[in-house]
């Protein structure tokens, strides 16, 4: 566990510790603001550095450059990575980046006036993605696969320009999970979207953390924070009809079954190998009668549920009341 950010609550910050930047922090007593929304307003911090101290995604002299789209998660992410950084007894800089891909209709004066107003270092980059996928793409055909693989170079030469040591996206626990199931589903492969990651060429590592914040509460959080969202349709492409359905499905789920949704997130932070049949993470070949297995032999048995104590640990975690 990442000391520094799990102590982030009860910790002063080092009495030379300055935030480079002074952003818009609703606290008790400001009549803005309802209890509720504080309560939740704390629950996705401590989200953040929890996810933060559990990957130790950020440590002393980091640059993080988040990635912002002026998309509701990516504003709750650099809220509370900004809200964190203050009280993180380690020194890290934040460089808010956003890409105008040149999609028509794009507000390019919304988000430079956002960051000055909360004071934020940071750098906004153009580049024309959008004629070059209508150029190379069939009408009809989808667009998003040659467009990302753009935008990702693009991301990684300003990381790179600008000294980032990290790069953070906004990525949610349900956008996790909905990538697990589109994986199954569709890919032949349990593999969901990892809270941190190295880029195929080794130099950039990127992180989510919003990894175990839900989308539900980030959008009552970012209506309340009436932060200047900026469409995500405007390049005129589709949501991807299968994620829509696994949408869907996960929510019906969550409406339905309460808990289930909890329970897949914390499994993917238990994943027994030996009661799976990849035979690269477990050596069924090699075993014998010596061989120790964890969670032990259930061959003639049912399968045990849960009491739910485990299952909901993260949930427990970060409860409302804390
Ligand atoms: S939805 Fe539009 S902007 Fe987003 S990846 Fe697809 S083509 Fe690109």
């Amino acid at each position: 566990m990442n000391a520094p950010f799990a102590a982030a609550e009860a910790a002063l910050p080092p009495a030379d510790a300055q935030p480079l930047v002074e952003a818009p922090r609703p606290e008790a007593g400001d009549s803005r603001f309802s209890n509720t929304f504080l309560r939740l307003k704390k629950k996705l911090e401590r989200g953040v550095g929890k996810a933060i101290a559990d990957f130790n995604m950020i440590g002393e002299g980091d640059t993080v450059m988040v990635c912002v789209s002026g998309g509701k998660d990516s504003y709750t992410l650099l809220s509370c990575l900004l809200a964190l950084r203050e009280r993180a007894p380690v020194n890290f800089r934040i460089v808010a980046m956003n890409l105008d891909q040149k999609q028509p209709g794009f507000p390019a004066d919304v988000l430079p006036a956002y960051f000055e107003s909360i004071g934020v270092e940071y750098r906004i980059v153009t580049e024309d993605t959008y004629s070059i996928v209508k150029d190379k793409i069939p009408e009809g055909k989808t667009t998003c696969s040659l467009c990302s693989r753009l935008r990702r170079g693009i991301i990684y030469r300003v990381a790179r320009e600008i000294g980032a040591t990290r790069i953070a996206l906004g990525h949610h626990r349900d956008d996790m999970l909905e990538t697990l199931f589109l994986n199954m589903f569709f890919g032949g492969k349990i593999k969901a979207m990892p809270p941190k990651l190295v880029s195929d060429n080794g130099e950039h590592v990127v992180i989510r953390p919003l990894a175990y914040c839900t989308e539900a509460e980030i959008a009552r959080f970012a209506r309340t924070m009436a932060f200047p969202i900026i469409p995500c349709n405007l390049c005129g492409s589709q949501e991807n009809a299968q994620r829509k359905h696994i949408k869907t499905m996960l929510q019906g789920w969550a409406r339905e079954h309460p808990g289930r949704i909890e329970s897949i997130a914390t499994a993917l932070s238990q994943v027994v190998p030996s009661h799976l049949a990849d035979a690269s993470l477990f050596d069924f070949k090699g075993l014998t009668r010596d061989t120790a297995v964890a969670e032990g032999d259930i061959a003639f048995d049912r399968p045990e549920l849960p009491s739910g104590t485990t299952t909901i640990r993260i949930v427990s975690d970060l409860t409302d009341e804390d």
